[in-house]
């Protein structure tokens, strides 16, 4: 199944180029209070929410995608983690260009571990990024996202996918410069997420998935997950060695060779097989 957010906070189900509005099946979710839980509601009760959407959907509204705004489809994530350097082109053309390294040492993902991105910086496709620093060098960065289901820590690779909910197209946006990677890439609107949530069970090899980016349609990224270094399963490992991980967590699975400088006015279109793709206009913030 694929699941949109759209609109006004509004929940879709996704098919043949349509939106089916089965908004009502948020009415499953329990009523949480202060303080909040640190996982994502929608997310944690996904199974609900899909049984009950499934039952909305004979008599759903019916909207043409082209006219529903999306939202990114986990609204509140504990956390975006995302992993450095995962290809192994991508390591060798940053630590070729000093315009990307910045004399950071670019280590390998083995070494060095993922890190953590702002909430905040979350959102989908209809909000576009707001570039910041504009005398700096403000990249693209296309990954395939992978939607935390259920919490667990110290997560075995080989049980991995057991705590996977489904998968999304992210764009990583990134100033480049000399400081930490998270503060470079949590400015506001530099998570992009869509264009909706496509639940696990409907991936048959999330290893295999071939994505490409464009910017004003000309092609700048393609590559496929058979040649992440660390593969989602082993990502999930690492990661949930060190911290627990909830429903709605995010793992941006990290970008390929071809990286490569945005301004506003440009238009990315990014998308995933099997994920979908998602247009996200550049402007200044
Ligand atoms: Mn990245």
């Amino acid at each position: 199944m694929q699941l949109c957010r759209f609109n006004e906070g509004r929940l879709g189900i996704v098919q043949g180029g349509q939106v089916k509005d089965v908004t009502e099946a948020l009415d499953v979710l329990p009523a949480y209070r202060y303080p909040l839980p640190c996982f994502d509601p929608l997310i944690a009760n996904l199974k609900e929410v899909v049984a009950r959407a499934t039952e909305l959907l004979p008599a759903a509204k019916t909207l043409a995608l082209e006219e529903v705004s999306l939202l990114a489809p986990v609204a509140s994530p504990g956390k975006i983690i995302a992993a450095p350097v995962n290809y192994l082109k991508h390591l060798a053309e940053a630590r070729e260009d000093a315009e990307i390294h910045h004399r950071n040492q670019v280590g390998e993902i083995q070494r060095v571990g993922v890190f953590l991105k702002a909430t905040s910086s979350l959102v989908g496709q209809s909000e576009g990024v707001a570039l910041k620093h504009l005398n700096r060098r403000n990249d693209h960065e296309a990954e395939v996202v992978v939607v935390i289901g259920k919490k667990g820590r110290d997560i075995p690779a080989a049980r991995a996918y057991e705590y996977v909910a489904g998968y999304c197209v992210g764009l990583d946006m990134t100033t480049r410069g000399p400081e930490e990677r998270s503060f470079r890439k949590s400015i506001d609107t530099y998570s992009v997420l869509g264009p909706w949530l496509t639940t696990a069970d409907a991936v048959s090899s999330p290893g295999e998935l071939g994505f490409r980016l464009t910017v004003n349609g000309e092609l700048r990224q393609q590559a496929n997950t058979r040649d992440l270094v660390l593969g989602i399963p082993e990502l999930i490992e690492m990661a949930s060695s060190f911290y627990t991980l909830h429903p709605g967590d995010l793992i941006y699975t990290g970008t390929p060779e071809g990286v490569g400088p945005v301004h506003p006015g440009d238009v990315i279109d990014v998308s995933v097989d099997g994920l979908g793709g998602m247009r996200v206009q550049v402007r200044a913030a």
